[in-house]
């Protein structure tokens, strides 16, 4: 039995930081969108409130909250300004976790306090040019030479990459041995032969930064390997198990956003004499939004107290990922359907929204690949069934 209630320091936390989201974050999300800056007065504010390292316990500088707790901050920070809420997602999923998992003494007392107070930006590199969905057919190598290790390769769309002082870092041992030959790196922007790439420009979610990360004959202390040699392949897959709980959350952020501005508008706008809302085509389109909303939340809340419980929830994580991207591409597609004409101007929130959801249902496993893991462990018969 799930209880999805929360205490009353999760309402605080929830309320505090709805409250940051809309006096700072919801103002500014136009600006970044426009000029495609880094959000760094948001980075730098995060930071002090705690969000950038919630669930590295507190003797590594952190706020030692749990993954329920991250989700409930996240959605708020999201429904502010998705490209600042996937820096902060990016940071605390797929960097601090990894190396609180995986890491050695030294490398968490190394790195989890810089990171946890956003002193120190990360990124998460995995994609390549060659390979997305198909991870293990990576083609950056490792070599081990002396004390040291050799990367060379490059890392393709890596969030945070133009700003990221430290990197978890994805190689190969020998391509032919696919998962069995993957290393993972945490790697400093100053060591020899790392450098940030080409910068793409994106459809949406401006301020998040998005780059290629170059290895040539890239310098890596050997201990700065993360996890076991030849292990890596196990911490991708495990962050993104996490990861994936931090941007369905992302998604809810943005569907909940675009639920509100279609509210609103609802009932401003007049046609036949009379606010739209009172029309049953719209009334229903509210209805769709807000049921597919708490669905898609209630997926995330299952699936981070199952990660809280120390349970698998590779499928869960799945589930709620596919479902709440879906959402939140349908429904901001609806919020802009609600605004007629004016849903498709600059002036109006939900045309960046629209092109902000998007994102949601490709990066960190694409809609389809989610289906493919929730259909694989079905086969396998390793779904506890609709009661979690
Ligand atoms: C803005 C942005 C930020 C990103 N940030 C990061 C980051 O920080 N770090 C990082 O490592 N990566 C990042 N990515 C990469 C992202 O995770 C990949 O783009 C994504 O996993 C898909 O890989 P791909 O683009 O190579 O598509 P492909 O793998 O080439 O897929 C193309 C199409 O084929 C489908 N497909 C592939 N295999 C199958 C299959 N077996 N069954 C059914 N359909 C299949 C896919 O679903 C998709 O529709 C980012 C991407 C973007 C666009």
């Amino acid at each position: 039995m799930i209880d999805f209630q929360p205490t009353e320091e999760q309402r605080l936390l929830q309320s505090t930081v709805r409250d940051y989201a809309r006096e700072k974050l919801w103002p500014r999300a136009p600006h970044l969108d426009e000029t495609g800056e880094f959000p760094w007065p948001a980075w730098r504010e995060m930071g002090e409130l705690g969000l950038l390292g919630m669930v590295v316990p507190q003797e590594y500088g952190g706020a030692g909250m749990s993954t329920v707790d991250y989700v409930l901050a996240l959605e708020e920070v999201c429904w502010g300004c998705a490209s600042t809420g996937v820096a902060m997602s990016v940071q605390n999923s797929l960097v601090e976790v990894p190396i609180l998992k995986f890491g050695t003494l030294a490398q968490k007392s190394r790195y989890l306090p810089g990171l946890a107070s956003g002193e120190r930006v990360g990124c998460y590199c995995l994609t390549e040019p060659g390979s997305g969905s198909d991870a293990v057919a990576m083609k950056a190598t490792c070599v081990k030479k002396g004390d040291r290790w050799i990367l060379n390769g490059v890392k393709q769309f890596i969030t945070n990459g133009p700003q990221a002082d430290v990197a978890v870092v994805y190689a190969t041992l020998d391509p032919a041995l696919r998962s069995k030959g993957v290393c993972a790196f945490i790697v400093e922007k100053g060591f020899p032969g790392y450098r940030v790439g080409k910068v793409e420009h994106k459809m949406g979610l401006k301020g998040s930064s998005t780059s290629e990360i170059l290895l040539e004959d890239c310098e890596v202390p050997e201990e700065n390997l993360l996890g076991q040699e030849g292990r890596g392949f196990t911490v991708a897959m495990a962050t993104l198990d996490g990861g994936r709980i931090g941007i369905a959350t992302q998604a809810v952020g943005i569907a909940r956003a675009a639920f509100d501005e279609a509210l609103r508008y609802s009932q401003e706008r007049k046609a036949f004499d009379q606010p739209i809302a009172n029309f049953q085509a719209i009334q229903w389109k509210l209805a769709d939004m807000a049921t597919r909303i708490d669905a898609s939340r209630l997926l995330i809340h299952r699936a981070a107290r199952l990660r809280d419980q120390g349970e698998n929830h590779s499928v869960e994580s799945a589930m709620a990922k596919v479902f709440s991207s879906e959402t939140a591409v349908w429904a901001t597609n609806h919020a802009v359907q609600v605004h007629g004409g004016y849903g498709y101007i600059r002036e109006f929130a939900v045309e960046r929204l629209y092109r902000d959801a998007k994102i949601c249902d490709l990066y960190e496993g694409t809609s389809e690949i989610q289906r493919l893991v929730v259909a694989t462990n079905i086969l396998k018969g390793n779904y506890r069934g609709a009661g979690g």
